[in-house]
């Protein structure tokens, strides 16, 4: 990667079923074993739209595939679930998983074998489309998010599919239709795997069943036949099992992505819009790359049969693992199955809990409805869309509230509860004597100034919206031409404000937006972060700004991205116009993704990655760094506790990561010191500079997502949360970790987190294991993962910037 060059990796490594996937693969080869070669091809190529590809003769009626990542897409009766970047703003791996879950019993219902989602792409840039998919811009939050949801979707049988591989970070000169114009993200070898692989291992080691390769270049090579990315990372490095189909008419050729590792062209035809070499013509032998056209590519020798035997085996592996050959449901997207169980809930609580909230003056909120007795509602954001909730197709315009970014990650809503009629009903049911005046008119800001000067509480809301590049709204091409707020939102904000002392802002947002103009205004008590939270976007508000219903929430969403004071401040920013040729998107700042830049740099944020306050406060102590315990006897755990501020204490153990983690015998100690709130342990290696953690294996074939070690635990970090403050609620605690000073990391990395439900005034020790993985990096020379020596520090705390406890430990 070096030279921006993705070298070629041949041949495609056939799959070695192992561990749970052993039996799966068996079965599939054996199955295989029996096809013709048409039949095989036939599995290999979707007949558009639509159509899934069958085998008549064996009565097997091929799979279905559907988007998306927030609920099923193009049907009826299904759940519209908050999108991926607030599962990821939750920082609740188990709420995560039970949106996965429900999202994945709604796939299955409808007779969804495949289930194109979830979508795990890192939001380098902040206005890039898609960005609300996905779950946010660091990869440790989105490996966490992406393997739970994976989990929560296949525990229904219903294969999931991680996409987009790889680097698929902005809409502009994506390809996939006409375009002649394809862009190239051109990363380094380290940047890639620490960065922007990273969540797709973990979605493997977690036993993901496909993966969809994306319509850009890395490294100038196109992602489906990148042979480097399929064949070298995926299938070797990775080990993974499964299959790879490309994202929707993505292939650009048809022997190159077969020899690269791509095992299924989807949808089967060429490209969109080209006339009758598009969707509409099933015949695949006129239509698309593969079809009739791969039977040719074999007999003339191009592409090994062998090679097309492993892409069939590779689908039905995913097949038989999930389980599907046993009395799958049958497809009815549009049918009347109604699959929304009570799924609502659910929608409703994860709404409420990724709402961040980034400012409350003098306890502004929660709001009681007793104290109010006249309040102005503002904003088009805070309504309905006048043409109903679904007038756009995929979601492509910008009319009332916004709960859903556009583009092919949307589902239908059953129904839309917006924020006025939530806010309405709920203050009535307590009060119906309060006024309730509101505007939806962003532009009528005569009639704002009027109606929130009349109101002792101003509620505006204000939205910026975005997705994918094959929509156009409002002059934006799926990436956001700004990140400022859309419908003249800072003008509604700063005239409300002018004239409403508790000028209280709620933004629904797919990604950061300015708020330079006027967050620093004393008028502005409290604004409120709701992202893309889905059909029960206000009754989820209503729980968390009045906080007293059943459903009650105190605050605990956490910025899952930085909101900078100036787009200036980020990294990178979406490439919008190019000359003839590639245009090239070279990753310049490396690994300074996100926080990571602004660290470096020493930028100060206007809310940092992570930042997020509560109704109430916590306070933080006790950290202690034990080694972790690989032998199950808890008596050999000894805690040594120190009284003093912690020095580096060597322990007699000899951790050597170079041995599978399960004969880790470290005799485990650990240093604790309660005054200081620091502690330190330290861990020997076997090793002169560097530990190697990969090399476990030399050949990882058959380990998913790498050397299984990788993934074992090392250390256990726990301290002490407390709440401080007068209403229970939830705490997000996080964990950064300082590399040590030759590693050429970041100030500090995210490495794990933790949230827990505290009564006031009580207290709990949380735990947060480190895996090998977490104190690793990708050494570029050895291609494999190593541990610096050195120490390394551990910060713990409440946002990326508040981090009260620190510690170390030196490995
Ligand atoms: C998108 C994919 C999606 C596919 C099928 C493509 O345009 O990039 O994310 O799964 O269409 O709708």
């Amino acid at each position: 990667f070096e030279q921006w060059v993705s070298p070629v990796i041949m041949p495609a490594p056939p799959v070695v079923g192992t561990g749970d996937w052993a039996t799966a693969v068996a079965r599939a080869k054996n199955f295989v074993s029996g096809l013709t070669l048409e039949e095989k091809i036939n599995v290999t190529t979707g007949i558009d739209i639509g159509g899934p590809c069958t085998i008549p003769r064996l009565s097997w009626n091929g799979l279905c595939l559907q988007d998306s990542p927030l609920g099923v897409r193009l049907a009826q009766n299904v759940s519209a679930f908050p999108a991926g970047i607030n599962a990821a703003a939750t920082w609740d791996t188990a709420l995560i998983e039970a949106r996965g879950k429900a999202m994945g019993a709604e796939f299955r219902g409808k007779g969804v074998n495949v289930a194109l989602g979830p979508m795990t792409n890192m939001g380098r840039q902040a206005a890039a489309g898609r960005n609300w998919e996905g779950f946010g811009a660091d990869p440790f939050l989105s490996g966490v998010a992406t393997a739970a949801t994976i989990n929560g979707i296949q525990s229904n049988g219903v294969i999931a599919t991680v996409k987009h591989f790889i680097a698929n970070e902005q809409e502009h000169f994506r390809g996939g239709s006409e375009a002649s114009q394809i862009y190239s993200s051109n990363i380094d070898d380290k940047t890639f795997h620490e960065l922007y692989l990273w969540p797709f291992a973990e979605a493997i080691h977690t036993g993901v069943g496909a993966v969809m390769c994306a319509y850009n270049k890395i490294n100038q090579t196109q992602a489906c036949q990148n042979s480097k990315i399929i064949n070298g990372v995926l299938k070797e490095e990775l080990g993974f099992m499964g299959l790879v189909m490309s994202d929707w008419a993505a292939m650009i050729d048809g022997i190159q992505p077969a020899l690269a590792g791509l095992d299924m062209n989807m949808p089967g035809f060429f490209a969109y819009g080209r006339g009758p070499q598009t969707e509409g013509n099933p015949d695949t032998a006129t239509n698309g790359w593969w079809g009739a056209n791969l039977i040719e590519m074999v007999k003339n020798g191009s592409v090994p049969e062998a090679r097309v035997d492993d892409m069939v085996v590779r689908t039905f592996a995913a097949y038989y693992k999930l389980g599907q050959d046993l009395g799958y449901p049958e497809i009815s997207l549009k049918d009347a199955v109604n699959v929304q169980a009570d799924h609502y809930k659910l929608i409703r609580q994860i709404g409420a809990a990724s709402t961040i909230l980034l400012k409350n003056t003098n306890k502004a909120l929660p709001l009681a409805v007793t104290n109010i007795k006249r309040i102005a509602i503002l904003g088009s954001d805070a309504g309905p869309n006048p043409d109903g909730a679904n007038a756009c197709s995929d979601r492509g315009c910008s009319q009332g509230t916004m709960a859903m970014g556009w583009g092919s990650g949307t589902a239908n809503f059953p129904y839309l509860i917006d924020p006025l009629q939530a806010i309405t009903s709920h203050i009535q049911s307590i009060d119906p004597t309060v006024v309730i005046d509101s505007v939806l008119n962003d532009f009528d800001l005569a009639q704002v100034r009027t109606v929130s000067s009349l109101a002792d509480t101003c509620l505006v809301f204000a939205s910026a919206d975005s997705g994918e590049g094959y929509i156009n709204v409002g002059g934006n091409q799926g990436d956001r031409n700004n990140i400022t707020l859309w419908h003249g939102g800072d003008a509604l904000i700063s005239t409300t404000a002018a004239s409403c002392a508790n000028t209280i802002v709620v933004q629904h947002t797919v990604g950061p937006v300015t708020m330079e103009a006027w967050i620093d205004h004393p008028n502005v008590t409290a604004v409120l972060y709701a992202g893309v939270p889905g059909q029960e976007t206000g009754n989820a508000i209503v729980d968390v700004l009045f906080a007293d219903g059943a459903q009650a929430t105190n605050p605990s969403g956490r910025l899952p991205y930085t909101i900078a004071k100036a787009r200036e401040d980020y990294p990178a920013d979406v490439l919008y116009a190019s000359g003839v040729g590639t245009p090239q998107i070279t990753y310049e700042e490396g690994l300074g993704i996100d926080y990571r830049w602004f660290d470096i740099n020493n930028i100060t944020p206007r809310f940092e990655f992570g930042f997020g306050l509560s109704y109430t406060t916590f306070g933080y102590s006790s950290l202690m760094i034990a080694k972790t315990h690989y032998r199950r006897d808890a008596e050999q755990q000894a805690v040594v506790s120190s009284s003093a501020a912690a020095s580096t204490q060597s322990s007699n153990a000899t951790v050597s990561a170079s041995v599978p983690a399960s004969t880790i015998t470290a005799s485990a100690s650990s240093i604790s010191s309660s005054a200081s709130i620091s502690a330190s342990v330290s861990i020997a290696t076997n090793a002169t500079s560097t530990t190697s953690a990969s090399s476990a294996s030399s050949s990882p074939i058959g380990q998913l997502g790498g050397p299984s070690a990788l993934y074992s635990q090392l250390l256990s970090v726990s301290f002490r949360i407390e709440n401080t403050g007068s209403l229970a609620g939830n705490e997000v605690s996080q964990l950064y970790l300082t590399f040590p000073d030759e590693s050429g990391e970041p100030p500090k990395v995210l490495r794990g987190f933790s949230r827990n439900f505290l009564e006031c005034g009580q207290s709990k020790v949380v735990r947060i294991p480190l895996r090998l993985k977490d104190v690793s990096v990708w050494d570029v020379v050895s291609q494999e993962w190593v541990v610096p020596s050195g120490t390394f520090t551990v910060h713990v705390g409440s946002s990326s910037r508040i981090l009260p406890l620190t510690g170390s430990f030196t490995m």
